[in-house]
C-alpha cells in the first residue's frame, strides 16, 4: 500500500514511438504519477480537453495532427493544460514556434529523464500557485488555506477534506468510484471494505450541505453541477 500527501498527478503522454512512451510511462509511474499514453495527435487533443489531466508531454512528430497543431488547437479552445513539448527537432525556429503556439516548455530528444521530471514538477508547482482558487459547482475553494466559499459562507476544511473536495470539483458532474477516490485522494491502492471515503464524504456533506454530493448507487459519488461559482 502506497501513501502520498497529494493526489497523484495525472500525466498525458502523447508519443508514437512505443519504446519512448513506455519508458516515460514507467519512469513517471515510479515517481508517483498516473500516466496515460496516446499515440496520435487527434486522440491527444481530445484527451487533453477532457479535463482529466494535470499536464501533457507532447511529441511533435505524431501521426494525424502534429504536436504544434495539437497545442495550438488546445489554446484556441481555451485549454490551460500545461504542455511540455518533446521533439527531435532541435532548431531555434522550432522552439520559438512551439512556445509561441502555447507550449509551456520544450525539451529536445535525446533528453534526460531527470531533467524532464524537474520541468514537469516545476510546471505543476507554477500551475498550482497560479490557480490556488478553484471555482466549480457553486463552490470556490482556496486550496492553500483550505477554505471553501459556498452559499455565502466560509467553511474551513481539514487537509483531507480539502483534497477530496478539490478532486470532486475537478471532476464535477462525473461519477467517481470509491476505489478511484481512495487511490487519487489518499494514494492508496483499492482496499476492499475501507469506508474512509464514505466517512469523508459525510464530513463534507455536513459542512457543505447534504445535496451537493450525490451517491450513485453501486458506482460512487458525484459532485452536482458544473457551472462556475
Ligand atoms: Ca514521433
Amino acid at each position: 500500500m502506497s501513501q502520498s500527501r497529494q493526489p497523484r498527478r495525472r500525466l498525458l503522454i502523447a508519443e508514437d514511438e512505443a519504446h519512448i512512451a513506455s519508458y516515460l510511462s514507467e519512469r513517471f509511474t515510479t515517481h508517483g504519477f498516473r500516466t496515460t499514453v496516446v499515440s496520435d495527435g487527434e486522440t491527444a487533443r481530445r484527451a487533453a480537453m477532457s479535463g482529466g489531466y494535470d499536464l501533457m508531454i507532447l511529441d511533435i512528430g505524431l501521426p494525424g495532427e502534429d504536436g504544434f497543431t495539437v497545442v495550438a488547437r488546445l489554446r484556441a479552445a481555451s485549454s490551460a493544460l500545461p504542455v511540455i513539448i518533446l521533439s527531435a527537432r532541435d532548431t531555434v525556429a522550432d522552439t520559438v514556434y512551439g512556445l509561441e503556439g502555447g507550449a509551456d516548455d520544450y525539451l529536445t530528444k535525446p533528453f534526460s529523464f531527470e531533467e524532464l521530471l524537474a520541468r514537469v514538477r516545476l510546471r505543476l508547482r507554477l500551475r498550482e500557485a497560479d490557480s490556488s482558487v478553484l471555482r466549480r459547482a457553486g463552490i470556490a475553494l482556496e486550496t492553500r488555506t483550505r477554505q471553501a466559499y459556498a452559499d455565502g459562507r466560509i467553511i474551513q476544511l481539514s487537509a483531507r477534506e480539502a483534497a477530496l473536495l478539490e478532486h470532486l470539483m475537478r471532476n464535477a458532474g462525473s461519477v467517481l468510484s470509491r476505489e478511484d477516490l481512495l487511490s487519487d485522494v489518499w494514494g492508496y491502492e483499492a482496499s476492499e471494505g475501507s469506508n474512509v471515503v464514505d466517512v469523508y464524504v459525510r464530513y463534507l456533506r455536513r459542512k457543505l450541505g447534504a445535496s451537493r454530493i450525490v451517491t450513485v448507487r453501486g458506482q460512487g459519488y458525484r459532485l452536482e453541477g458544473d457551472e462556475l461559482a
